[in-house]
C-alpha cells in the first residue's frame, strides 16, 4: 500500500489501551523482531496490547504465529468477506484449527462488504459472502469466541443474518461506520462497537452522533492499521502507536476524560477477548 505522507509523530502517551483491531502483517511485520518493533512503539505511548487480524489464510497463519512470538499480541482469524470465495473445505479445516489456538481471541474479520464486489478483481460475490458469514457465525458459537464483524454498506443484511442465525455470546462491529440508528440497534442487541480513526474525521457527523450514544460497557477502540489513519494524519500510514489520537478524539466527542475512557475501553477489551 502506498502512502503519500510520512508516518505520524508519536502522540502523547495514553494508558492503558488495547488496539482491538490491527493488521501487523500489512504494517510490514514479517518476523518476531519486526512484530516486537511495532508493539514496542505502541507500548511506548501506552498501547500495551494489540489484536492482529487476518483476512486470508496466509495472514491467519501469520497472526497466530505473531501472537505466539509476542505475549502482547493476540490474534483474530477468519477469511475477510472479500475473500469469502476462498473458503473451500481445506480453508475451513485450517481456519477451524487456527481458531482453536489459545492465542486466538476472536473469529474475524468476517461479515459483509458490499463496496468491493464488481470493483475489485477476484472479490467474492454477495452470495459467497453471506454463506461464509453464516459459517463463521457457527464457528464462533462452537468455539465460544467472539465474532468480529466487518460491515461495509451492508447494515441491514448483516443484522438480518445475525438475527436469523442467532448471534454468538459476543459480537464486535469493528471499525463501526454506521449512524445513530444503526448504533442503537447494535447496542440494543448487546453488541460491542469498535471505533477507528474515522471517528476523528471532522466531517463524519453521523458517526460522531453514533459514538456519543454507545454506553461505556460496549465501546472499544482500534486502529485497523495500516489504514484509516486518524485526523490530522489522513493519508499517512497508520500503526498501533497512533491509537491515542483516536481514543482522545473519541473521548472529546463523548465529553469524557481521555484517561477515564482508556480505562473503560481496556476493561471492555479484556472482557470481550478474555485477555489475562
Ligand atoms: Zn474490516
Ligand atoms: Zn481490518
Amino acid at each position: 500500500m502506498a502512502f503519500n505522507r510520512p508516518a505520524p509523530a508519536l502522540p502523547e502517551p495514553l494508558s492503558p489501551l488495547v488496539d482491538s483491531h490491527t493488521h501487523l502483517d500489512a504494517c510490514g511485520a514479517t518476523d518476531a523482531a519486526s512484530v516486537a518493533t511495532i508493539v514496542d512503539r505502541a507500548e511506548s505511548v501506552g498501547v500495551g496490547r494489540v489484536v492482529t487480524v487476518a483476512d486470508d489464510i496466509e495472514a491467519a497463519r501469520f497472526a497466530v504465529q505473531a501472537a505466539h512470538w509476542d505475549s502482547r499480541v493476540y490474534a483474530a482469524v477468519a477469511l475477510h468477506p472479500t475473500r469469502a470465495n476462498a473458503l473451500d473445505d481445506a480453508a475451513k479445516a485450517e481456519v477451524e484449527r487456527l481458531v482453536a489456538d489459545e492465542r486466538v481471541v476472536a473469529v474475524g474479520e468476517t461479515g459483509l462488504d458490499y463496496f468491493w464486489p464488481g470493483k475489485l478483481e477476484g472479490c467474492a460475490t454477495i452470495e459467497e459472502q453471506k454463506s461464509a458469514f453464516t459459517w463463521h457465525i457457527e464457528l464462533a458459537k462452537n468455539m465460544n469466541k467472539p465474532l468480529m464483524i466487518h460491515n461495509r454498506d451492508a447494515n441491514s443484511d448483516v443484522l438480518t443474518i445475525l438475527r436469523s442465525e442467532g448471534p454468538p455470546n459476543s459480537v464486535i462491529f469493528h471499525c463501526f461506520s454506521g449512524d445513530a440508528a444503526m448504533a442503537k440497534e447494535c447496542v440494543d442487541l448487546g453488541f460491542y462497537l469498535s471505533f477507528s480513526g474515522t471517528v476523528s474525521f471532522r466531517n463524519a457527523k453521523d458517526l460522531h452522533e453514533a459514538a456519543r450514544l454507545v454506553p461505556d460497557d460496549l465501546i472499544l477502540v482500534e486502529t485497523d492499521a495500516p489504514y484509516l489513519t486518524p485526523h490530522p494524519f489522513r493519508g499517512a500510514p497508520n500503526e498501533s502507536y497512533c491509537l491515542p489520537y483516536t481514543a482522545s478524539a473519541l473521548a472529546e466527542l463523548r465529553g469524557a476524560d481521555p484517561r477515564d475512557l482508556s480505562v473503560i475501553v481496556t476493561k471492555n477489551s479484556e472482557k470481550v477477548f478474555n485477555l489475562h
